[in-house]
């Protein structure tokens, strides 16, 4: 496995390489991330993974400074899921002096996360675009945990005809139900046993769904209430169109049910789809 540092060793990198997977991250991985590595290991000639934890998607009161940051561990994680190249920009080679373009998904990137992290997938959009030009990718991969990032990026290669395929992987739990994520480290143990209940609200409303269950008025309150018992502070908790986010009355269509939610001072989200993608 490659470690590259700069974009011109990405660019020789690259031109060595027929088909080439693509992951993007923010550092600090575990398993969900590696499902996406050997996802693209399994599916390309050559798996590229970057770690840059990017300033543009953290608002001014986030973690940005506190992020975790464990790029050995990281590098060796990388190599066992079958990664051959390593991306580690710094930010100054991403957002040189003198930076002023950026790449906005309009609407999709406003609602849910975007509501309560404004910017947020400005600085997402913008940096997986760079990322792409820089990396010329055959596939890239992103996970269905943070489902409305992969939406708004499926927007994004559409609507700026990117040529490469983008790929949704399942979200990866702990077994207790609790989605992965770099940042249940922030977790102490209390913290970290109420947090299940992201997951446990989700898979009550996918109950009363398989029951028959279609409207949002019974729903939302049985997904609010079990997180409402168990949470710091909810931040959303939502049954929108799959596709447009549009708040639904009905699942009559593919449906995204989306919460978000402070345990402790950490924020988590989960997600799950209802109706014909299920
Ligand atoms: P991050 O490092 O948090 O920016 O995540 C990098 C990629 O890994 C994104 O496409 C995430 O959606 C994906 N990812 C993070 N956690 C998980 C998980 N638990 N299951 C599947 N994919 C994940």
């Amino acid at each position: 496995m490659k470690t590259l540092r700069t974009i011109e060793e990405v660019r020789a990198w690259r031109s060595g390489e027929n088909e080439v997977g693509f992951v993007p991250t923010m550092g600090a991985l575990h398993e969900g991330h590696a499902s996406l590595i050997r996802r693209s290991a399994s599916e390309n000639a050559a798996t590229l993974v970057s770690v840059f934890v990017n300033p543009t998607q953290f608002g001014p009161n986030e973690d940005l400074a506190k992020y975790p940051r464990t790029l050995d561990a990281d590098l060796a994680l990388c190599e066992a899921a079958g990664a051959t190249g390593v991306f580690t920009p710094d930010k100054e080679m991403i957002y040189p002096p003198g930076f002023r373009s950026w790449v906005i998904v309009d609407e999709l990137g406003d609602r849910l996360c975007g509501a309560s992290r404004p910017g947020h997938f400005k600085g997402v959009t913008t940096v997986v675009a760079k990322l792409f030009n820089i990396t010329n990718p055959t596939r890239a991969y992103f996970g269905q945990k943070d489902a409305q990032q992969a939406l708004i990026l499926r927007r994004m290669v559409i609507d700026l005809n990117i040529p490469l395929e983008l790929v949704v992987c399942p979200i990866v739990r702990e077994p207790d139900g609790l989605a992965m994520s770099s940042r249940n480290r922030y977790l102490n143990p209390e913290e970290r046993k109420r947090a299940a209940c992201l997951r446990k609200a989700l898979a009550e409303v996918e109950k009363l769904h398989k029951a028959g269950t279609r409207k949002t008025s019974i729903l939302r309150p049985a997904l609010v209430t079990i997180l409402d018992d168990h949470v710091d502070k909810l931040d959303y908790a939502e049954i929108v169109d799959a596709d447009t986010l549009e708040p639904l009355d009905e699942v009559d269509r593919p449906t995204l049910v989306a919460v978000a939610a402070f345990v402790g001072s950490t924020r988590l989200i989960d997600n799950v789809i209802l109706g014909l993608r299920a």
